[in-house]
């Protein structure tokens, strides 16, 4: 029998679960070519622990080498051009055909377009971004600290507000809260859109604490010489310490594939069905434009929704249902504490959302989603 190759560009949430449930199900139909320029996967969340030092790197980095799984190779390769209609993938480490294409890449960070951020900020979304602030802090003693969010679209909209809450823990286990002013500069009315239950509790939560919650703006640039932070609206906020979030582009990559018309511009799919203009090419997760957030709860849910079409397509049965843009988060709110928000972005006219306050179950609960996970996208080995 002739199998389906199937090849998985990034093995982010959308390309781990597809993987692995590929694998688990068309164990004999199907070849999957999974690659990824890293050797390692690391939790969003993680990066947070990695920031304020809670975790060291070494313990939140997830070797693809521990991957073993029937079908599946895994192939450690920066990918140079994609041919979507060809479904040919160059990489350095060889070229790729493939019958189904599947573009799970992710978005990349342009600080570039916040002028100033790279001298004198510093972006915590990724590792190598994280690991400096981990190193800044602790020699951080007083002045305002902005976390800034620059680009309209970015990864997990509540992360900025976790990091204002865990930053406060932070200063104030060094005994330097006093000392310094906390605020978070975001382009929505309230910290979570869908949920107003969400946002309420956040708010309740910065008012506690005294962190400034700067709404409806983007920070633009930062001027270096006088240490402000310029916003969309012209305001100036000084900072001492400026914490940003990047400009959130495309990979280029998939701009030179065509898939995309401009960095800004992310990858048109059906939103039922995740499918690209191109017959069996699939967009997942970050790099897509289905207009859900861009969490790793929801590149997983719509990797399902493309694993099920694959089964389908291979086993000859029906189209399975669409994608229904629903997802779940769990939000620290610091002192130890995590709440949860369960979004739905399309069964109703607007997307809605619903609060679980912060509770020791949903602790365990944020705790077993990663473990879970871990377990069931590297194996039982998983460290
Ligand atoms: C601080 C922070 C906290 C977060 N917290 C949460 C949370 O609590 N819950 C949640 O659901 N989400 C959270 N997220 C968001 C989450 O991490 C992302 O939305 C998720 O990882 C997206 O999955 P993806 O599969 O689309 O892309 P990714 O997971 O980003 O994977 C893309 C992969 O593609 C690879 N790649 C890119 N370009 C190339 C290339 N040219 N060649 C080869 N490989 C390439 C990358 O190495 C990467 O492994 C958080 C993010 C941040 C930054």
């Amino acid at each position: 029998m002739t199998k389906t190759r199937v090849v998985v560009l990034g093995a982010g949430f959308g390309g781990l679960e597809l993987t692995t449930i590929l694998s688990e199900t068309l164990t004999h139909e199907v070849d999957i070519v999974l690659v990824d320029k890293s050797d390692a996967f690391v939790f969003g969340f993680s990066k947070l622990e990695v920031m304020f030092g809670r975790q060291p790197l070494t313990a939140v980095r997830h070797h693809y080498r521990q991957i073993v799984k029937p079908g599946v190779r895994v192939v450690q390769a920066a990918i140079q051009s994609i041919d979507p209609t060809a479904k040919r993938v160059t990489t350095d480490a060889g070229v790729f055909d493939a019958d189904i294409l599947v573009v799970a890449l992710g978005a990349d960070y342009d600080t570039r377009a916040t002028p100033g951020l790279d001298e004198d900020g510093y972006e915590f979304y990724s590792v190598p971004g994280a690991e400096r602030v981990r190193e800044v802090l602790p020699a951080f003693e007083h002045g305002p600290v902005v976390i800034g969010v620059c680009g309209k679209s970015f990864k997990c909209p509540p992360a900025p507000s976790e990091t204002a809450l865990l930053l406060h823990d932070y200063l104030t286990e060094r005994g330097r809260r006093d000392a310094v002013e906390i605020s978070l500069v975001m382009p929505f009315g309230t910290p979570i859109p869908p949920s107003p239950d969400t946002s309420r509790a956040v708010l309740a939560a910065f008012a506690e604490r005294g962190i400034a919650f700067v709404k409806d703006a983007l920070v633009k640039a930062l001027d270096p010489a006088r240490k402000v932070a310029v916003l969309s609206d012209g305001r100036e906020l000084p900072y001492a310490l400026f914490l940003g979030i990047p400009v959130h582009r495309v990979p280029q990559v998939v701009v030179d594939s065509g898939l995309a018309a401009h960095p800004h511009d992310w990858v048109a799919v059906n939103r039922q069905t995740l499918e690209t203009s191109i017959a069996g090419v699939y967009a997942v997760g970050d790099v897509n434009g289905v207009g859900t957030p861009k969490a790793g709860v929801f590149a997983e849910g719509a990797a399902r929704v493309v694993a099920a079409a694959i089964i389908a397509r291979v086993q000859g049965t029906a189209p399975p249902e669409g994608y229904k843009g629903q997802g779940a988060c769990y939000l620290e709110f610091g002192h130890g504490q995590v709440g949860r928000v369960d979004v739905d972005f399309f069964s109703g006219p607007k997307p809605t959302g619903t609060f679980q306050s912060p509770s020791e179950a949903l602790v365990a609960e944020k705790t077993q989603f990663g473990t879970s996970r871990r377990q069931r996208w590297f194996g039982s080995g998983a460290s």
